[in-house]
């Protein structure tokens, strides 16, 4: 089997992982929406979609498809050149050719880039209940060694076909074996290959707090996924994992790691971020576990943030009958994990239901400013920079822009908010410009 077939079967079944982020700041219009690789918009129905909005979309090509698309040629970068010089298929076929091989847009460390995303082994001796490469489904495995791995990508980078790297695995002959391979890969990459561009390496449970610091040393991203929010919830999806020995722990010797070495012998002269993902809705969690478990993550084990799957049954596999999860959930989960982010928000500001659950068709910082601003709005020309974070349409660079403009004079129709780049409309019902209420603001609720 040749390297472009090992990464099209690897690729027609990475429906899990969502993509690193669409975009790495907070917009400043307060929507939050940072860093949401969605396409759902706030006004539209939320209706369930056949898998959540940030997996990453099976291709559905068969080995011989890929065969008919790429050819047999054993040098990737001969095949894929050609197509990249518009000698080959239109830009949309393109996108689909590096789709079926794991390659996707991403921001990532600051910058848009092709990333490749794939396993060194699709094959598994674990059995999660949610995932396609657990052991004894049946479809067909691919393995690579570091030296093809390191290699196939190398030669996709230099025909800038992928310029990064988010290497996972699947487990074969335990975490630390496995994590040695991943190691090994990142290793050549940089030190034989030179390979100076981003690399997201996964951490697989039970590896050794060694082999962390080193991932820590040769990559830009480390996480590991929790999958769920509390080792009760983990025993319904994956019941041999254990959720504080192999999940939690590398998380916090990341941060202690962070927290207590100098960054010398890392690859970039600073240490990677830390992430992880829980999968939404496969283990009857609710939102304020999920949530409460988020928190910890970003304040306690400084996490740069927590991704979220939302539950698509896979077949073949003990879930396969359990209902997929509206991919609206995984979006408020978004929206609530980024208000106590960046916007100063703790979990008893969420305007959870009695079920712990947030409610779908609304923006968890609008339900948050209907309960408690509505009565009191927020003084913009006086407000603190905390109070003026919690007003609808009001993000970290609106609040920049109105305590600058706020030295030049007094702020006092909505206009002087749009020209600031604030969404006023949104902001209206819950602020007071110079003592007095904005006159669109009641037509808002109606
Ligand atoms: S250990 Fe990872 S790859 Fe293996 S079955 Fe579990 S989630 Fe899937």
């Amino acid at each position: 089997m040749d390297a472009l077939e090992k990464l099209g079967l690897i690729g027609d079944q990475m429906v899990l992982e969502p993509a690193e982020e669409s975009d790495s700041a907070p917009r400043s219009g307060g929507s939050v929406n940072p860093g949401i690789p969605s396409r759902l918009s706030d006004r539209a129905r939320p209706q369930a979609a056949p898998v959540g909005p940030n997996a990453v979309a099976a291709c559905g090509h068969s080995p011989a498809e890929l065969q008919r698309m790429f050819g047999s040629g054993e040098n990737v970068r001969d095949v894929l050149t050609p197509l990249t010089q518009g000698k080959g298929d239109p830009a949309p076929s393109l996108e689909r050719k590096k789709h079926s091989l794991g390659i996707y847009q991403a921001v990532a460390g600051g910058q848009r880039v092709p990333l490749l995303k794939t396993l060194l082994t699709s094959a598994c001796e674990r059995d999660c209940y949610y995932c396609p490469f657990r052991a004894g489904r049946n479809f067909r495995r691919a393995t690579f060694k570091p030296e093809e791995m390191a290699r196939v990508f190398t030669q996709m980078n230099q025909a800038n076909i992928a310029r990064g790297l988010f290497l996972s695995s699947g487990i074969i002959g335990g975490g630390v074996r496995t994590q040695d391979k991943l190691l090994d890969t990142a290793d050549i990459l940089r030190r034989k290959l030179n390979f100076a561009g981003y690399i997201h390496l996964k951490l697989m449970p039970g590896l050794e707090r060694d082999q962390l610091l080193r991932a820590m040393e040769l990559a830009d991203r480390v996480s590991i996924n929790l999958e769920a929010p509390n080792a009760e919830r983990l025993q319904k999806l994956a019941p041999h994992k254990f959720f504080f020995e192999e999940l939690l722990e590398p998380l916090k010797w990341a941060d202690e790691i962070r927290r207590t070495l100098p960054p010398q012998k890392t690859w970039k002269g600073r240490w990677p971020s830390t992430v992880t993902q829980l999968v939404i809705g496969g283990a009857g969690e609710n939102d304020l576990e999920i949530l409460t478990t988020t928190l910890y993550g970003l304040r306690q084990l400084r996490l740069q943030r927590v991704y979220f799957s939302a539950f698509h049954p896979i077949s073949d596999t003990p879930l396969e009958n359990h209902a997929p999860e509206n991919p609206w959930r995984e979006h408020r989960l978004y929206q609530a994990s980024f208000l106590m982010r960046d916007y100063g928000f703790d979990l008893e500001d969420m305007p959870f239901a009695a079920d712990g659950r947030l409610p779908l068709d609304e923006d968890p910082k609008l339900g948050w400013a209907k309960q408690n601003l509505s009565e009191t709005p927020v003084e913009v020309n006086r407000a603190s920079r905390r109070d003026l974070l919690r007003v609808p349409g009001i993000g970290p660079k609106g609040v920049d822009a109105i305590l600058q403009a706020r030295r030049q004079g007094k702020l006092q129709e909505l206009r002087d908010l749009r020209a600031l780049g604030i969404l006023a409309d949104r902001a209206a019902p819950f602020v007071l410009l110079n003592g007095k209420r904005p006159a669109r603001q009641l037509s808002l609720f109606g």
